[in-house]
């Protein structure tokens, strides 16, 4: 074949699958693809989607390019400093290309909602009692046939209004006084569609026809007629109804040159805030002095429009949202975005309100909750400049801002910034990585910074601002501990609530205060025990014991999910003598409620969280003071700001300590004291009472104290002894696989690519391969690998030689997991 001239356009492409690197794609020509554009490729036998990123001159010899097919987007969706972002996370944390911008974008099915008729119980009554009846009048009348129409389709099919309405269009009055009679009832649900796209359709040539055109089917002409006539269209399935077109037609024209089609550009999607709720001026209360001092500091950074990080340490109450607020009004003032993460449960109802309150249309929400079009619509009002600040948890770290001035992440010690799945990246690094490519300051706020952040404040890479009293000169919580053991030997009974505990609860319902109790782990039991064998129930799935849940009656598997169901006999040795061992949440609710009848007792933790709007409902009611005691998980330790709590009861820190994870005592800690934080944010001062078979130990004690200084000098102090972070850059590897052999396999690599290099010489340090705590998950055997190095530059090149060294002995991408400063060692 004659070779073809070097005119030829080359582009590297971003393609959303598994595959490591960018490819390249021939550029057809007149095609217009700029980086940042959306476009659709050949990939093997099928066509994917990609992001255009830069272009390239040259190739190997002998390499076959194949040709773009479709740009998606009338403008790139990506700016380069998105673009430049995603690289840089592909790259630091060995993530393939195309899922980091899969991860960036948003998702887009189409979602449709659908009114749906369904039986009530009472309909369910009446259509046997109807049908039964012996009188043929009653059996046929339009009632009987309406309610036998809904029931008759099952569950597969639904009825929706609208087609029973067209059934039953003769008497509609037939489904009105069904709906009255509480025969039947109306939910509207979601129904996510096929991934169907729109097109924005638009003439392509001058007035002359061209010989193509002059060869037209009349529906073809019809569509360009109604292009002419109307001008453009946003959607095409408007555009075929007016001209009573088809696709294939439309296609046929966009083939033959004659029409253009691309992505519309939707806007005016509008925040969903009542109208009247916006207050035209709200009240901002006046800065405290210290507020006052950090806020002059912020402004003259903002003001210098440079990148620079300033770590925020300022206790639990001590006004920092109030800054960030004011902060972020400053930043808009310079017609610069602001973009605040926050961690994934502290995006509460109070969060978004308040900035709601301050910046009404000119706010875009952006997390996990939202559904689709939800998220669909907030980007893209963020991405056409009509929202200018985004409230977002982990993945609002790539909101389309266009020029960003500011990027705060609250609670920035929070391990839910990280990624548990590829790409795992971490958003307060990646928010300081945005930072910087967009030249913006960066605030990272917390009371109880991880240790990386502080120790980057104390080296000089991050400004360090603190804030070191309560608004309104409040005391920090007084903070008892209560050794268990003590108890223990004074009782000679093991019960999750100490006598002092009991008592303090007693004094709060007494004096009509509320209370908070955290424990940190849900469910009735923890597992239960056989007392004849010395089974527990375990997960098919996972090596880990299943939790019993009283409320679902279920077995659960808090890992993978996986249910089973509550047995009354052990299945090794048909024993009764099953035991419940240890308590969760829903157990210590059911004791509370028997310990203090009358007392309002309520549960927050994530079954709870799951149901739609109880979260929210059981936070107002709580406010509001209509619960007495809120028992829950670490989802009611952060952030929240609960003016009428007096007492926090922490009923056990032990499972966290012995977790097996070097950072278990600063988890601990930060628990601790953010749990402490929640007492006495109102007028009167708060105590906790922290319960636990530890007392000595100095996570407990600090917490205890307060004193994040001396917490911070001991813990570092362990991890340069134990080469630990942040004196060391560490990644996780696991070798995984549903086969024990094969993961073994894959660990041997990794082992043999290790003993090749000069390990000690480059200031590497290897530990294992061993089997991962958490040996299996989700059907698949682990084995871990962790390694720790002087340097990140080093770490990474050698984690990448790592996965070439896999790839080229045939293992499969999913078998090898890697996890670049991993938050998480199970
Ligand atoms: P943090 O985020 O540091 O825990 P918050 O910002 O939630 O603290 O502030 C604690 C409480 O103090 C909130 O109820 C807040 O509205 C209030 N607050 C903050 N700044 C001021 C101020 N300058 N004057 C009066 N109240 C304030
Ligand atoms: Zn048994
Ligand atoms: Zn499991």
């Amino acid at each position: 074949m004659p070779r073809k001239k070097t005119i030829d356009k080359l582009i590297e492409v971003a393609v959303m699958a598994a595959i490591r690197h960018p490819l390249t794609y021939r550029v057809p020509e007149g095609m217009d693809v700029r980086p940042g554009h959306r476009v659709m490729v050949p990939l093997g036998a099928r066509q994917s989607r990609g992001i255009a990123l830069e272009p390239r001159t040259r190739l190997a010899p002998g390499v076959r390019v194949r040709e773009i097919s479709r740009v998606l987007d009338p403008q790139p969706l990506l700016s380069p400093e998105l673009l430049t972002l995603g690289l840089w996370i592909a790259e630091y944390y060995l993530a393939p290309v195309g899922e980091v911008f899969r991860a960036m974008l948003p998702l887009k099915p189409e979602i449709s909602r659908m009114r749906v008729v369904t039986l009530t119980e009472a309909g369910r009554k009446k259509l046997d009692e109807l049908a039964s009846s012996l009188l043929e009048e009653a059996r046929s009348n339009e009632e009987v046939r309406l309610l036998r129409h809904v029931a008759g389709t099952g569950a597969a099919k639904m009825v929706s209004y609208e087609s029973a309405r067209r059934k039953f269009s003769a008497s509609p009055q037939v489904i009105a006084s069904a709906l009255k009679d509480g025969l039947l009832t109306i939910k509207t649900i979601a129904r996510e569609g096929k991934q169907r796209e729109t097109f924005a359709v638009r003439l392509v040539g001058g007035p002359v026809p061209s010989p193509a055109e002059q060869r037209l089917s009349p529906m073809a002409r019809r569509i360009l007629e109604a292009l002419d006539q109307l001008g453009p269209a946003e959607d095409h399935r408007a555009l075929l109804k007016s001209a009573r077109g088809d696709l294939a037609a439309l296609k046929k024209l966009e083939q033959a040159g004659l029409v253009q089609l691309g992505q519309p550009q939707p806007g005016g999607a509008q925040i969903p805030v009542a109208a009247g709720s916006v207050a035209a001026e709200p009240k901002l209360p006046n800065l405290t002095a210290a507020q006052a001092a950090v806020m002059a500091d912020l402004k003259a950074s903002l003001e210098m429009g440079k990148f620079e990080v300033v770590l925020l340490q300022g206790i639990t109450a001590s006004g920092k949202t109030e800054i960030y607020l004011r902060l972020i009004a400053e930043c808009l003032e310079r017609g610069r975005d602001a973009l605040m993460l926050v961690p994934e449960i502290a995006l509460t109802p109070g969060v978004q309100a308040q900035f709601i309150e301050r910046f009404g249309h000119r706010v875009a929400l952006l997390h996990s909750g939202l559904g689709a079009r939800e998220r669909h619509d907030a980007w893209w009002r963020a991405s056409l400049g009509e929202a200018k600040v985004v409230l977002g948890t982990r993945s609002a770290v790539f909101a389309p801002l266009a020029n960003l001035g500011l990027v705060i992440v609250d609670e920035e010690h929070d391990p839910s910034y990280k990624q548990q799945e590829a790409p795992r990246y971490h958003g307060r690094d990646a928010a300081v990585v945005r930072a910087r490519l967009a030249q913006a300051l960066a605030v990272l706020g917390s009371a109880t910074p991880s240790l990386e952040s502080a120790h980057n404040a104390r080296t000089g890479k991050y400004r360090i601002r603190t804030l070191e009293e309560r608004i309104g000169g409040r005391p920090l919580a007084q903070v008892e501990i209560v050794d268990m053991r003590q108890e223990f030997r004074e009782t000679l009974t093991q019960v999750p609530i100490s006598r002092r505990l009991k008592e303090e609860i007693e004094l709060q319902l007494r004096t009509g205060a509320q209370t908070m109790i955290l424990l940190n782990r849900r469910g009735y039991s923890w597992f239960v025990l056989c007392r004849s064998c010395g089974q527990t129930q375990r997960c098919v799935n996972c090596s880990i014991s299943l939790t019993y849940h009283r409320r679902e009656h279920q077995m659960v598997c808090h890992y993978c999910g996986f249910t089973a169901k509550v047995l009354a006999r052990c299945p090794a040795c048909d024993s009764e003598h099953l035991h419940y061992v240890g308590e969760g949440t829903e157990k210590l609710e059911d004791k509370f409620v028997e310990l203090f009848p009358g007392a309002r007792v309520t549960r927050l933790d994530r079954d709870v969280a799951r149901r739609q709007g109880q979260f929210a409902k059981t936070l107002s009611d709580f406010r509001a003071g209509k619960i007495d005691i809120l028992v829950g998980t670490q989802l009611i330790a952060k952030g929240h700001d609960f003016p009428g709590v007096t007492l926090v009861g922490v009923v056990s820190v032990d499972a966290g300590l012995s977790m097996p994870d070097f950072r278990a005592a600063e988890r601990t800690f930060q628990l601790l004291t953010q749990a402490a934080g929640r007492a006495g944010r109102g007028d009167m001062p708060g105590r906790v009472l922290v319960q636990t078979f530890y007392p000595e130990h100095y996570a407990v004690r600090m917490a205890a104290e307060q004193n994040y200084e001396v917490f911070f000098t001991k813990e570092m102090r362990f991890r340069r002894l134990m080469h630990y972070p942040p004196w060391t850059a560490l990644a996780n590897i696991i070798a995984r696989h549903k086969d024990l052999e094969r993961a073994a396999g894959v660990a041997r690599h990794i082992k043999n690519y290790f003993d090749s290099l000069e390990t000690s010489a480059q200031g590497l340090k290897v530990l294992g391969p061993s089997p991962a705590p958490l040996a299996r998950i989700e059907g698949r055997y682990r084995i871990q690998c962790l390694i720790k190095a002087n340097s990140r530059a080093k770490l990474n090149e050698v984690l990448h030689r790592l996965v070439d060294y896999c790839e080229q002995r045939g293992v499969a991408a999913r078998d090898l997991m890697i996890d670049m400063d991993p938050v998480n060692l199970m």
